[in-house]
């Protein structure tokens, strides 16, 4: 739509879209709205649809996306889109770290990582409840367990918090307890997972499988955004490496600026998962926020030798603050407010 175009424009181009069996999605942004159809048209609709709206008052352009991604897509959108959380904004010069274990093993062991990352004043606390283990004799996570100590951490600290959910059917009890739902690496192509966290409504932060191309990744994006919900977050956290003798998996720091030259979604990297090794993730966390990312999210532990899961590549609380104070001077001298 054109800037200044009024809602009875907007709400007038939406119902003559509906009017051709397909369902609008508005879009609002800085200072344009733009009207999405995501939906894949025969010719003959397309052309019927492009000549009414082409028309209409209010309406700027009428454009198709060159990428098989639409939602996800800058031209599509063109400003870079904010996710707001209870006041936690990630997107657009902010750098929001999310910290905390791999795992929550127990409520001493979760509140002791929560008060180091209120400390360090990172504003999201991370951790896992249902764990996708390669091996199913590995700790699975403590499931509805681990989400209530979630939760009652999160209320004692005040912190946003998000863990992941590894099925359909969790959806709505993982969204109950949690603030930011986490779709995993291996379940990045899991569609009706998706679609599922799309209907929830709730932000969702999707990690790039660690074979997906960038176009696999946006199109699991506009799974999610297809459903109305636009809340996405993208998370580079490492593709197959090619001598996991050395590093767990490869983090792929150009992916950052090509997904923000071609997304408007804010972008996450995990240097924890990307490298796998604790040594490594202050230098490669360092690195993402150079490279423009707009979030970080680490592994910390409060005692990584005992951690049930990821404790090779956990950082230990010194370090972690060590690494948030690090990143506060680096921030400051790229201009990003921490
Ligand atoms: C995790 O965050 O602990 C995790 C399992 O991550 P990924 O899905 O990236 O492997
Ligand atoms: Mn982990």
């Amino acid at each position: 739509m054109k800037v200044g175009s009024t809602s009875a424009q907007v709400d007038a181009v939406a119902l003559a879209i509906k009017n051709h069996g397909v369902d609008p999605l508005v879009l609002p942004g800085e200072d344009r709205v733009a009207i999405g159809i995501p939906a894949t048209l025969n010719s003959d609709q397309r052309e019927a649809i492009e000549g009414e709206l082409a028309a209409m008052e209010g309406v700027s352009k009428v454009t198709q996306t060159s990428h098989p991604y639409k939602l996800a897509s800058r031209e599509f959108h063109p400003t870079d889109t904010v996710v707001d959380v209870k006041g936690v904004r990630i997107g657009l010069g902010t750098f929001t770290v999310m910290a905390g274990p791999c795992s929550i093993e127990s409520y001493e062991q979760f509140s002791e990582a929560a008060a180091c990352v209120k400390r360090a004043g990172a504003p999201v606390l991370r951790g896992g409840a249902f764990k996708p283990r390669t091996s199913p004799y590995a700790f699975q996570g403590l499931a509805e367990e681990g989400l209530k100590i979630m939760k009652a951490v999160g209320d004692e600290t005040g912190l946003v918090t998000i863990s992941e959910v590894m099925s359909p059917e969790r959806v709505s009890l993982v969204a109950s307890y949690v603030d930011i739902l986490q779709i995993g690496a291996r379940s990045m192509q899991n569609f009706p997972l998706l679609i599922e966290a799309g209907k929830s409504m709730k932000p969702v932060f999707l990690k790039r499988g660690p074979s997906a191309s960038i176009d696999e990744f946006l199109l699991a994006a506009e799974y999610v955004m297809s459903q109305g919900n636009l809340n996405v977050i993208l998370c580079e956290r490492g593709i197959v490496a090619l001598d996991k003798a050395y590093t767990r998996n490869t983090l792929d720091l150009a992916a950052i600026p090509v997904l923000k030259e071609y997304s408007h979604l804010p972008i996450a990297a995990d240097p924890s998962h990307g490298t796998g090794v604790a040594r490594y993730v202050t230098p490669m966390a360092k690195a993402a926020l150079a490279a423009g990312a707009d979030s970080l999210m680490v592994e910390m532990h409060p005692n990584p030798k005992k951690a049930l899961s990821d404790g090779s590549q956990a950082l230990t609380p010194a370090n972690f603050e060590r690494l948030m104070f690090e990143l506060r001077s680096l921030a400051a001298s790229l201009g990003v407010r921490m």
